[in-house]
């Protein structure tokens, strides 16, 4: 049986980094059938300026980076939103919190639209700090959080959650937020997770997203997960190349375990091909 991988969360940067292309071309010559794209601040791609304007041509950005996937002939899902660092960085350039919170609601109404026309398929990333900040900056990119979630139910869109890594209570808070709002749960998935959020995400039914280290992935594969995903995180940043993974990384580090016999084909099909059929709903490959 040819093994097939997928990248349930991954970044590229075509202006300062390897781009889609090669990123999609490089993973499917490893069996990768499958990548989620998520889009990256402006500032990343090189865009100086914090209008909606500039925000919109990023979200162009990826949604022709997500093309250039398809091209190569994976499958792909966009998803573009609001990351919580950029809340700090709105603050250090003098915006108060509540103007940063419009700002984010005025994108989501954006990502609305975007997703009406079917350029895009979810909302990726939102969610709260992984590192120190203010609580009130935490506090805001809470109630952004929110309001994402709130748009996922009511367009039945997909959201990418960026989270601390807090075990029980990061992935309690998010039951908790999911059950006021009346969110469903499968649209909802938790990024980046260690093995604590991934116990939890597991018994909450959320779809989670694993990194590819390999001491997380044997622990993870360790519960004979049922909702698990695997993601790279990259950043195509060649500033920062040591940050998170490859893509790549996902089936080096797959087959490593399989010829230790730590994992079975059959949970890796069900990981890499099953629940990405059903988590992002596209055909089998
Ligand atoms: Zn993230
Ligand atoms: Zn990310």
């Amino acid at each position: 049986m040819e093994l097939l991988y997928s990248d349930a969360h991954c970044h590229s940067n075509p202006i300062e980094g390897l781009g889609a292309g090669y990123i999609a071309r490089k993973f499917r010559s490893m069996g990768g059938w499958f990548i989620a794209l998520i889009g990256l601040p402006p500032h990343h791609y090189g865009i100086n300026g914090d209008s909606i304007e500039d925000y919109l041509k990023a979200y162009e950005i990826t949604i022709s980076e997500a093309r250039k996937i398809r091209e190569e002939g994976l499958k792909t899902k966009v998803l573009v939103g609001f990351h919580p660092a950029e809340v700090d960085h709105y603050v250090k350039k003098g915006r108060n919190l509540e103007e940063i919170i419009e700002f984010a609601e005025k994108l989501f109404k954006e990502i609305t639209r975007l997703h009406q026309k079917g350029l895009i398929d979810g909302i990726g990333e939102v969610g709260r700090q992984h590192y120190s900040t203010s609580p009130p900056r935490l506090v805001a990119s809470e109630l952004i959080m929110a309001k994402a979630l709130e748009i996922a139910r009511d367009y039945d869109m997909i959201v990418h959650l960026h989270l601390e890594q807090g075990g029980f209570a990061t992935v309690e808070s998010i039951n908790l937020f999911t059950k006021v709002l009346g969110v469903p749960k499968n649209l909802v998935f938790l990024h980046h997770v260690g093995y604590n959020e991934a116990f939890w995400g597991e018994r909450q039914g959320f779809w989670y997203t694993v990194p590819a280290k390999e001491k997380t992935l044997v622990k993870t594969l360790g519960l004979k997960p049922l909702s698990m995903l695997t993601e790279s995180d990259f950043i195509d940043d060649p500033r920062r190349p040591g940050v998170s993974s490859y893509p790549w990384n996902i089936p080096v580090i797959i087959n490593k375990l399989l010829s230790q016999g730590i994992i079975d084909e059959d949970l890796v099909y069900r990981i890499e091909v099953d629940n990405i059929v059903k988590a992002y709903n596209v055909n089998p490959p």
